[in-house]
């Protein structure tokens, strides 16, 4: 008799790509085994995002395919749906799809071993949503990486943009303890983990529900000070709180890298007030200078919304200016998607479709053209990566990351992955680099040490 099989589709953030990492460590509990396809799975999860109107459609599309296969096999296979969209919608999706078996929030991932026997022992269409977020043990995850691990320092956001859907679905901004967080990556260093990404919807917040007074930059000291630890990542980033020490601790510290998302949103004053967003174009500007002033090379990579509701043109070109001069190494660009229950949703928004999407079409053109001149400067030089595995671009060739978060893919063998090795850069594309191993690969562990 084989093991169970479970297949998770996950959409959307950082946070979501943890918490498939919890719910994997509950199915394995039950006795299932991850899969990589849906067709011989016993249990299909999809961990939704609800951060834009298309992440939503695509828990639909997929609702759609796994519907057939639900008919064919019955009680055979179960089919849940938890993440963002969960949380929101709830019960309306069993409503909309009855042949959904489980439906559970981002709270209450702990309780999916539970809503599973309910459901085998004959309860139809059982749905737990919790509406208060609250803290989880951080030894309750399977990791699908041995190199690499995501690790949250804090959950939910306080900041309630105007458009971001966030605050309501994944609750008030709470902060594991850092004890906890430096014991927890010990431990992974002694599994191997080379790199860590410290995850928060807004990391920068960190540590204000604390009793004991720490902010973000003092965790971040703490963790670097783990002996072992090759990388520290973090995201994601709020302009409105980006501190001055922040940017000195990492400057001073060699394995924290030099990658920095800070989403922008807009380049207009008047839109960044309608967003709620708490800072201005120039607080912004400045604290970008800061970065570049103290952070030899440093990748700086922003999130832009195009077409947000009383968006005029010029109040668009704020924000093609920014991008201008800022050149981000690269600009995750969305059109405004509105949100049911955000303040945005609710606002007037005369501009046409067709306008917005020459907008969103005019900032892609100029920001691929600026990543790819960015990349352009890599030609040639020697660089750092982990190696994190096969590259989905070309399955023949690895890929790896530098520490600045640029991808290059090379041809090499498959017993360097997670490893740290020297790569030549040989040609520049818009979102990657394509390189070669340089010189021998032996003692590479030690490498990322020269920042
Ligand atoms: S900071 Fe704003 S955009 Fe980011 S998750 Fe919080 S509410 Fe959403």
């Amino acid at each position: 008799m084989g093991f169970k099989k479970a297949y998770i589709e996950t959409f959307g953030c950082q946070m979501n790509e943890y918490d498939s990492e919890r719910i994997l460590f509950y199915l394995e509990k039950l006795g299932y085994r991850r899969i990589l396809s849906s067709d011989k799975a016993d249990i299909i999860v999809i961990n939704t995002c609800a951060v834009r109107e298309k992440a939503e459609n695509k828990l639909f599309g997929h609702l759609g395919r796994f519907k057939n296969i639900k008919k064919q096999r019955g009680d055979d296979i179960l089919i849940c749906v938890g993440g963002c969209v969960a949380q929101n919608m709830g019960i309306e999706i069993q409503e909309k799809f009855p042949f959904v078996d489980i439906v559970f929030g981002t709270h209450n991932i702990s309780e999916l071993p539970l809503l599973i026997e309910k459901r085998i022992s004959g309860i139809k269409n059982v749905c737990s949503v919790i509406k208060k977020g609250s803290l989880y043990p951080l030894y309750e995850v399977r990791r699908i990486n041995k190199y690499k691990a995501l690790l949250p320092v804090s959950i939910g956001c306080n900041n309630f943009c105007s458009f971001c859907i966030v605050p309501y679905v994944r609750g008030r901004e709470l902060s594991f303890k850092p004890d906890l967080i430096i014991e927890y990556v010990k431990k992974l260093i002694e599994e191997g983990v080379i790199e860590v990404t410290l995850v928060g919807q807004n990391v920068n917040s960190y540590g204000k529900d604390l009793d004991d007074k720490i902010c973000f930059s003092d965790l971040l000291e703490k963790v670097s000070d783990i002996k072992g630890l090759k990388r520290i990542r973090f995201m994601t980033s709020n302009p409105k709180d980006f501190s001055e020490d922040l940017i000195q601790i990492i400057k001073e510290r060699n394995n924290i890298v030099n990658h920095i998302h800070l989403p922008l949103q807009s380049g207009s004053n008047r839109i960044l007030k309608l967003m709620r967003r708490k800072y201005s174009r120039e607080d912004y500007i400045s604290i970008i200078e800061n970065i570049k002033n103290n952070i030899d090379n440093c990748s700086i990579t922003t999130d832009t919304i195009v077409g947000f509701p009383g968006e005029e043109r010029a109040d668009f070109n704020d924000t093609l200016e920014i991008v201008k001069q800022v050149r981000f190494a690269r600009a995750f660009t969305f059109i405004y998607s509105p949100r049911k229950g955000t303040p945005a949703a609710l606002m007037p928004d005369p501009v046409k479709m067709t306008e917005k999407k020459n907008w969103f079409k005019e900032l892609i053109e100029v920001q691929n053209r600026i990543s790819f001149e960015v990349n352009e400067q890599y030609i040639g030089k020697i660089v750092k990566v982990l190696v994190e595995g096969l590259s989905p671009k070309n399955e023949k060739m690895l890929e790896g990351r530098m520490e600045n978060n640029m991808i290059v893919i090379f041809s090499g063998n498959r017993d360097l992955i997670g490893k740290i090795i020297d790569l030549k850069i040989e040609k520049a594309m818009s979102f990657y680099l394509i390189g070669k191993i340089a010189g021998k690969v032996n003692n590479v562990r030690d490498a990322c040490a020269a920042k």
